[in-house]
């Protein structure tokens, strides 16, 4: 059964139904299990997951490693863990949800799956599409950087430009699906948030955490990591929930800006603008089911600007780690909790690093090089 995560509404499995009538995101219930052995986290956690997966057709994605920051950790006086999502097959953590939302496409027996993005998850997109054999559309915004498509040259996906933003695409894709039966993946697609909880069933092997830091744009991998840790309480497994926070670039935080105003609902962000382009929806389609799980668990949200993001990727870069600037926001926030006092010296700390810095070269700047001479 897939229930409305506001008003509680049920829908049937056997239909792909993704939103509720009331316009927000469906879910699909707490699991209950207990954890098996497996060298996969989809074989260790497969009670959690609605399905058996097919691990012959995995590229590798999840299992990544949680890496202690040891400057970062002395620096801001917690221990900080980076869980490094830059490892998986298309270079960001879409690849977890990408490899579980497929499954249901299949299971649903379509031939056909899209996405709408400018990125990371087009990227994750095309290449499951590909490696499970199916038709793939991706719908891009007309005003995309040429420099972005070169990324799903080689995965043979058909390429769509449409007029409109991320958060019109996103509804409209839908519609667009259903005339051609096309299953859409996007962000927050229930079975793609099934995915994202393999993060938090990883991380409890490891560490239990006070803080858990995650870069959010639509909202799916929030709830995906959430649902991860009720899941996990739920069957006693862990004790306590972390506190969760949801991290914004300045220039597009829809639900910072909802949050710290007290709204029950998100509005569009005007003139987005930052240099966190993965992280850049104005009208994020789970932003109202984040803001419902902020309250009712007593989350915090934190938003960064361009200049404190570019030097928190730096710090990332000399821990020996090169993430993209919007996975870098959550170190820029981690810094301003310690400063104002919320987060506690000695804090065990995780910051979910989403996707690698080689898809964005273009925003590094080059370093210095020295003219050196190795003869006398
Ligand atoms: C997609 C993405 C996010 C945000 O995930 P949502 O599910 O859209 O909230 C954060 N960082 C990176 C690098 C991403 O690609
Ligand atoms: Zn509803």
């Amino acid at each position: 059964m897939l229930k409305c995560t506001r008003c509680g509404r049920e829908y049937p499995l056997d239909e792909p139904y993704q939103r509720c009538e009331c316009g927000e995101p469906l879910e699909l219930e707490l699991f209950k299990g207990l954890p098996g052995i497996g060298r996969r986290v989809w074989e260790r956690f497969s009670q959690f997951f609605p399905f058996e997966l097919d691990l012959e057709l995995s590229l590798g994605e999840g299992d990544t490693p949680l890496t202690k920051a040891k400057h970062l950790s002395k620096e801001l006086g917690v221990r900080l863990y980076l869980k490094n999502e830059t490892l998986n097959p298309t270079w960001s953590f879409k690849d977890r949800g990408t490899f579980v939302g497929i499954h249901r496409a299949l299971e649903l027996g379509f031939k056909r799956i899209g996405t709408v993005s400018t990125g990371n998850m087009a990227a994750s997109v095309a290449a499951y599409g590909a490696r499970f054999g199916f038709e793939t559309f991706i719908l891009l915004p007309s005003n995309i950087a040429e420099e972005k498509l070169k990324a799903l040259a080689l995965y043979g996906a058909k390429i769509i430009k449409v007029r409109g933003d991320y958060g019109e695409l996103y509804y409209k894709s839908l519609e667009f699906g259903r005339d051609r039966g096309i299953y859409f993946i996007n962000s927050d697609d229930p079975f793609r948030v099934e995915g994202y909880k393999s993060i938090s069933f990883e991380i409890i092997e490891d560490v239990t955490p006070d803080y858990v830091l995650i870069p959010t744009s639509s909202g799916g991998l929030f709830r995906g990591i959430v649902k991860g840790f009720l899941e996990l309480k739920e069957s006693e497994l862990i004790e306590e929930l972390p506190k969760f926070v949801v991290i914004q670039a300045e220039g597009c935080s829809p639900i910072c800006s909802a949050f710290y105003e007290e709204r029950q609902k998100i509005e569009r962000f005007e003139n987005p603008h930052t240099i966190a382009h993965a992280i850049e929806n104005p009208y994020p389609p789970s932003g109202n089911a984040v803001l419902r799980l902020l309250r009712k668990l007593e989350g915090l949200c934190v938003s960064v600007d361009d200049k404190e993001i570019l030097s928190a990727q730096r710090a990332l870069g000399e821990e020996g780690i090169f993430v993209q600037p919007a996975s870098a926001t959550s170190i820029a926030a981690l810094k301003k909790l310690r400063e104002n006092g919320t987060v506690e010296k000695g804090a065990k700390v995780v910051s979910i690093l989403t996707g690698s810095g080689i898809k964005t070269l273009h925003q590094v700047k080059a370093p210095n090089v020295e003219d050196g001479e190795l003869s006398e």
